[in-house]
């Protein structure tokens, strides 16, 4: 029977600790762990109540390697998945070596005192990892995740090469607050407010932050968003790995009051990330933010509306040029009912679920560390279909994959 450990009992924890329950012939016993043990018995108690299986809970400081592999070992896993926040993957990496145990994150390193996010502290490893006969899967959410294995799927069965990639991140949601992050605000403003980077022949090019704009329309009426182009991870991991790529870029929707509330803080300091000293204590102005907004893991029972993330790419098959759109729309609503979270949550939580099982039925199981779409994609994306995510894809004209037109 397989033993697992979630550490990270946020917005994702709660979602990933639903879905493996969901699936028991895979997740035989689950352990989930975090910083606040009383946030993991109410999503154990959640649990119980929706799914009628019971979990383990255990209060883990994931900073600490030692201890984290001390709680390993107590609980008996092959596999940790660790939805705790960035600052944690080297630290709870460094405690599955010890323990023997293989390994699964959402978010790639970062350190705390600067906006950082690359993978080389996580592939610096590979070696070790090589070495040790384990494995770590990295990335393992939507974005980076779904949408690497979108990629991966698309390259296995539509294209000999890919030139362009695309990836559209939409969320139409409406959660009624008048400003709060969709998920960890800390890591979300980090995120946002990061010089903007994307691939373009061979290198990547930094624009300012949110320079570059449109409107999108998605598919099956869930509505036309402006989109703005930003870094995400995953255009690291992929442009590596699919070495044909020429332009690879990212972009998220975001609403005209997230932006202006965001520009606000920014423009008056609450955004940064070096300590200020108030009142003879030494205060970061984005983690107090984060303690005054909403906790996004609490937005489920107000937002309606849908997300929709998919991947535009381009390239050639049989020598002729070839265009599709794969993506996956996702109700917040429904996703509340289910599970009692937000799309976002879900989104993130349902992959890190598919990625484990993956892991343990040993189809993604090589020792090393490795990101999505260094494995075969098909297990994977039938998982989707079967396990809340259901994708579909359609072919578009290379004007029209131009112009992201999709609708
Ligand atoms: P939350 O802030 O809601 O949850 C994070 C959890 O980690 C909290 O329960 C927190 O504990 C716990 N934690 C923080 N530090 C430690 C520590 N030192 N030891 C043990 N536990 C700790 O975040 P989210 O659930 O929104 O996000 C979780 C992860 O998912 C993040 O890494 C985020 O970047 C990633 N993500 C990935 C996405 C993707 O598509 N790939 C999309 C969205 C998120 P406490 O409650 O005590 O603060």
């Amino acid at each position: 029977m397989n033993k697992v450990l979630l550490i990270g009992a946020g917005g994702v924890g709660s979602v990933v600790a639903h879905k493996c329950a969901m699936v028991p012939e895979v997740f035989g016993e689950i352990t989930l762990a975090s910083r606040t043990l009383s946030k993991c018995d109410d999503i154990a108690a959640s649990v119980k109540a929706r799914t009628g299986r019971e979990i383990a809970t255990a209060q883990v400081d994931a900073d600490d390697p030692a201890q984290t592999a001390a709680l390993i070992r107590k609980t008996g896993a092959s596999l940790v998945i660790n939805v705790a926040l960035p600052y944690q993957d080297l630290t709870i990496m460094q405690a599955c070596l010890d323990a023997g145990v293989d390994y699964l994150d959402t978010a790639n390193y970062e350190p705390k005192d600067v906006a950082k996010f690359e993978y080389s502290w996580q592939w610096n490893l590979h070696e070790t990892w090589l070495k040790a006969g384990r494995s770590a899967l990295l990335g393992s959410g939507f974005d980076p995740g779904v949408t690497n294995v979108f990629t991966a799927w698309a390259l296995k069965h539509h294209f000999d090469e890919i030139h362009t990639l695309d990836i559209i991140d939409v969320n139409g949601g409406n959660h009624g607050h008048a400003f709060a992050t969709n998920f960890n605000p800390e890591i979300n403003i980090r995120e946002v407010t990061a010089e903007c980077r994307h691939w373009e022949d061979g290198a990547f090019v930094e624009t300012p932050p949110m320079s570059k704009h449109q409107p999108f329309t998605c598919p099956d009426g869930v509505g036309t968003y402006e989109i703005y182009r930003m870094y995400h991870e995953e255009l690291e991991s992929l442009v590596k790995h699919i070495p044909t790529i020429r332009r690879a870029q990212f972009w998220m929707s975001f609403s005209p009051n997230y932006l202006k509330h965001l520009e606000v803080l920014q423009n008056v300091g609450m955004t940064r990330i070096d300590p200020v000293v108030y009142q003879g204590v030494e205060i970061i102005p984005l983690q107090f933010l984060k303690a005054v907004l909403p906790n996004p893991g609490d937005l489920g029972v107000t937002t309606k509306g849908k997300t929709c993330i998919g991947n535009v790419i381009t390239g050639v098959k049989d020598g002729q040029p070839k265009a599709i759109y794969i993506y996956n729309i996702c109700d917040h609503e429904a996703c509340f009912a289910e599970v009692g979270s937000q799309a976002i949550s879900y989104t993130t939580g349902v992959p890190a679920m598919i990625g484990a099982k993956q892991m343990l039925e040993g189809k993604w199981r090589k020792p090393g560390v490795w990101n999505m779409e260094q494995y075969d994609p098909d297990g994977f994306m039938a998982d989707l279909n079967v396990h809340g995510l259901p994708w579909q894809f359609i072919e578009l004209t290379p004007e029209q994959a131009a112009g992201f037109v999709v609708a």
